[in-house]
């Protein structure tokens, strides 16, 4: 890559973890989580983006009389490039509630720098890949060099919690265009080599089977919930997996799963035979196979069954979401990260797909082939939560190499 951009984003290591302690400080939680919106770090962010001297962000204020200012404010910086292309780098400014303090060592919106981390809750989700894409662009900017393509920067609002206010609301807004390059950089592994171009529909499903409850020396007089659940929990198994075989090897595991999961507590005490079963499957399906074949399925389980038992059984969804369309792996955005990850760690990254529900699956939703990929250790949403200085650091190497200088 460009040896002044690199040199740049280098010395300002320091820089960059003051900036990302700043974020780290002014908590922006949901206000259906008990926060206040995303307004006071946005504002923060706007005031970092000038010091940086970046032009001045464009607000998209999405309305939510419940957060503070009744708005949540999304930015959008864009610099210029060679060509007309545009490359994007989507981060989020909110962050999750810190959760049970006594679980944290330290104070979660003080951050903490320690042996090359820096703690704090949305350190690393997903303010590590804030800063390394500000700082990328700025690398540009305060050089005078032009990026091949221009380089986009989003730090969105709502992301934790369903990105009404968000993403959706840029995109309504006709924010992004059909030949951008998306990058979505929240989630990843710590090694950087994994490219998500791909995620599976997800079904929740929860089953309730309704017998009728007696005394288990007299079965004769009841109906017995829980042998019914047991078998249609089997044979419910069995149907998925017969009828669903496709196998997709961008996928790991590279077939859609049908897991038995939760299991209800039933009655208090072995001899009553319980009237009523509760029980859940969490299904992840392969994009190829429709959500509406998997219910037909589903449907003609629960008939069999109740033919067969004479129980009653009703379900569900605790979440239902068809995958979005899959970024074809030979698309111009998965080629330029895959060749900027090779360059800057000197490894192939994989491309493949995950279980389900990205951000990016928006943009794919709109016909707008996106990527997921960062460098991170997975302590997201959890106590103690941190980024690696140094997978910020190489982010923005990364980040600066795609946008391209030559
Ligand atoms: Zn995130």
């Amino acid at each position: 890559m460009n040896k002044a951009i690199e040199s740049w984003i280098r010395e300002h290591e320091a820089d960059m973890v003051e900036s990302l302690c700043g974020l780290v400080r002014i908590p922006a939680i949901s206000p259906l989580d008990g926060g206040q919106g995303e307004l006071a770090k946005a504002e923060w962010a706007e005031g970092l983006i000038e010091r940086l001297g970046l032009p001045r962000p464009e607000r998209y204020d999405a309305i939510d009389p419940k957060a503070r200012g009744g708005v949540r404010p999304n930015l959008i910086v864009k610099i210029p490039g060679r060509t007309p292309l545009t490359t994007w780098f989507v981060s989020h400014l909110d962050v999750v509630p810190e959760g049970d303090r006594a679980l944290w060592e330290t104070d979660p919106f003080e951050p903490f720098v320690k042996d090359g981390r820096v703690y704090g809750r949305g350190s690393n989700d997903n303010g590590q890949e804030l800063i390394a894409s500000l700082y990328a662009a700025a690398a540009y900017r305060r050089l005078g060099i032009l990026p091949e393509t221009q380089i986009g920067l989003a730090f969105v609002a709502d992301e934790e919690l369903g990105s009404v206010f968000g993403i959706t609301h840029l995109l309504e807004k006709g924010v992004f265009g059909k030949d951008d390059l998306v990058v979505v950089p929240d989630g990843g592994n710590d090694k950087g080599d994994f490219i998500e171009v791909a995620e599976k529909s997800v079904l929740w499903i929860q089953f309730t089977i309704e017998g009728k409850q007696v005394h288990a020396s007299r079965p004769d007089l009841g109906n017995n919930a829980c042998r019914a659940a047991n078998f249609f929990s089997v044979e419910l198994d069995e149907a998925l997996h017969k009828v669903f075989p496709e196998t997709d090897p961008l996928f790991e595991p590279s077939c859609s799963t049908f897991e038995p999961t939760r299991r209800f507590a039933n009655v208090a005490n072995v001899n009553t035979i319980p009237g009523r079963e509760t029980l859940a499957f969490d299904c992840r399906i392969l994009p190829q196979v429709r959500l509406d074949e998997v219910e037909s399925v589903i449907r003609d389980v629960q008939s069999k069954i109740e033919r067969k038992t004479g129980v009653k059984i009703g379900s569900e969804n605790v979440q239902r979401a068809e995958a979005a369309p899959v970024t074809p792996s030979d698309s111009p955005v998965v080629s330029r990260i895959r060749n900027s990850v090779r360059r800057i760690y000197g490894f192939e990254p994989k491309v493949g797909g995950v279980g389900g529900g990205t951000c990016a699956a928006h943009f794919r939703k709109m016909g707008i082939p996106a990527v997921v990929w960062a460098q991170e250790s997975d302590t997201a949403h959890m106590p103690n939560e941190f980024a690696v200085i140094e997978h910020m650091l190489n982010e923005a190497l990364v980040f600066a190499d795609m946008a391209g200088a030559e």
